[in-house]
């Protein structure tokens, strides 16, 4: 009897635990499903929705080799679902678990409805992330609230071995498999002109190149000047690439691997947080009593990469034209806009959301929260001086001169504090004091 294998951020053929398990139960015959749902609004962000029409043409390139093809649906994921399996009186439906309130929603009302249809939900876990979320646990407490001890015990988990594409697909008769969506079929608006190529071949390709230079990690990870990180997170975001997989493969015999593979930690971390408490996603992990200013004036000037702080202006460019921002400028932009500005996380996070090609509800929500203070942060209180940080992380103002030319003449790190230069240069003053901006987040804080 067939079976359904449902597709959600897990769009590859190897190392794909779901496709596989609903193969083998189907004994070949089985529908790999994708459903364009409406209530998913990343699907409508331009960046991403161009990201995910490349994807999934590349994976039904790979079902194809192996024998099938991608059926494609629009509409409601539940309906869509019970009706495709309605119509080949499939056994079981294979999807991956996943930790969004959306995906709990998804996994509540799939088991009601195709349990009413006397089918079975098979929920499979470790495939959007190396180890699972409730796998690694404190000894008190349903998850881990720091970081470094979590990591200790998820360094020590036995990840399964990677599984090879599977074979010998057969896609059940009279399944129709409907048009593969374009872009412009998901979203309107422009896309940023630097963004990557989606799919699993372009992830794979990524990744063979990013091994064979993983030894720059350790020096050149936190310089944004320099290329010196993987740029595989849309590619983990859409499940392009098996993070158990890419952690298998980049190891931990040099320091440099060993800081790479405590990254995808991190991305672990913060899904199993959001696992634990749903709600983070909206409201504070940790409530220290904010009470957020409200200034739309501001949050435009930064949203707009006006700020007149050269180094947040840089990283909102960056964001904008590549759909994608270095973590060094993510830390220094979202500090800037809740410590420096004091304005709610929750306008920033949705900010990078509507941008970011990676942009992923556990890992942007949660790593706002953590800048925020509101989070995970062991020192909540601390705020980034955007001076301090372009200083030591911009050290030749490189970073700066490429994103804002019109500091270009600037030379070193004058090009970090232009108003004290003089000059006539086509560029804002700074909208805030930013050493009073600190303490007066820290004294909101009591701190
Ligand atoms: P690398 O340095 O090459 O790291 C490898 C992988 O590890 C990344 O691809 C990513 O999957 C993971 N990783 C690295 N750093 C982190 C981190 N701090 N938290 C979680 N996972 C991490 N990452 C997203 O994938 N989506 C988001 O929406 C997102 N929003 C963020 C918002 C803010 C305010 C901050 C501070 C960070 C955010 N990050 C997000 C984390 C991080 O900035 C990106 O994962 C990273 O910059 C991606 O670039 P890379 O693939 O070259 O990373």
């Amino acid at each position: 009897m067939p079976t359904v294998c449902l597709f959600t951020r897990d769009l590859r053929v190897h190392d794909q635990p779901v496709l596989h398990a609903a193969a083998e139960q189907g004994d070949g015959d089985v529908v790999p499903l994708f459903v364009v749902d409406d209530e998913v609004e990343g699907f409508r962000v331009p960046n991403r929705a161009r990201f995910l029409a490349d994807s999934l043409a590349d994976l039904d390139a790979g079902l194809r080799n192996a024998g099938a093809r991608l059926v494609v649906r629009w509409g409601d994921v539940v309906e869509e679902v019970r009706t495709v399996a309605g119509e080949v009186d499939a056994t079981a439906v294979h999807v991956a678990g996943d930790v969004s309130a959306y995906a709990g929603r998804r996994r509540e009302a799939l088991e009601k409805g195709l349990g009413e249809d006397g089918r079975e939900l098979v929920v499979h876990d470790a495939v959007v992330t190396v180890v699972a979320p409730g796998t690694v646990t404190p000894t008190s407490g349903d998850h881990f609230k720091i970081f470094t001890p979590y990591h200790r015990k998820w360094a020590g988990v036995e990840t399964r071995a990677p599984l090879d594409p599977p074979r010998g697909l057969r896609l059940p008769k009279g399944v129709k498999a409907g048009a593969l969506p374009a872009a412009t079929d998901l979203a309107d608006g422009d896309t940023a002109h630097g963004l990557l190529p989606g799919g699993e071949k372009a992830a794979r390709a990524r990744v063979d190149d990013w091994l064979d230079r993983i030894d720059e990690y350790g020096q050149g990870q936190d310089l944004p000047a320099r290329d010196g990180t993987s740029r595989l997170s849309p590619y983990l975001h859409f499940g392009c690439l098996s993070p158990t997989e890419l952690a298998r493969r980049a190891g931990t015999d040099s320091e440099a691997a060993a800081q790479f593979v405590r990254q995808l930690a991190w991305r672990d971390f913060h899904h199993q947080t959001l696992a634990a408490v749903p709600r983070a996603s909206t409201q504070d992990y940790r409530d220290r009593g904010d009470r957020w200013r409200r200034d739309d004036e501001e949050f435009a000037a930064w949203a707009e990469a006006r700020t007149g702080v050269p180094i947040v202006d840089a990283g909102m460019r960056q964001l904008h034209h590549e759909g994608w921002m270095h973590n060094r400028l993510r830390l220094i932009t979202g500090s800037f806009l809740t410590k420096s500005l004091y304005l709610d996380w929750r306008l920033g996070a949705r900010h990078f959301l509507g941008h970011l090609v990676d942009g992923d509800v556990a890992n942007n929500q949660m790593n706002w929260q953590w800048v925020a203070g509101t989070g995970t942060d062991t020192r909540p209180n601390r705020v980034l001086n955007p001076i301090t940080q372009a200083k030591r992380y911009d050290p030749d103002g490189d970073f700066v001169r490429h994103w804002v030319p019109e500091l270009a003449e600037l030379e070193g790190t004058r090009i970090h504090e232009p108003w004290k230069h003089g000059g006539n240069l086509d560029y804002p003053a700074p909208i805030v004091d930013l050493e009073q901006a600190g303490s007066a987040f820290r004294s909101a804080r009591g701190a």
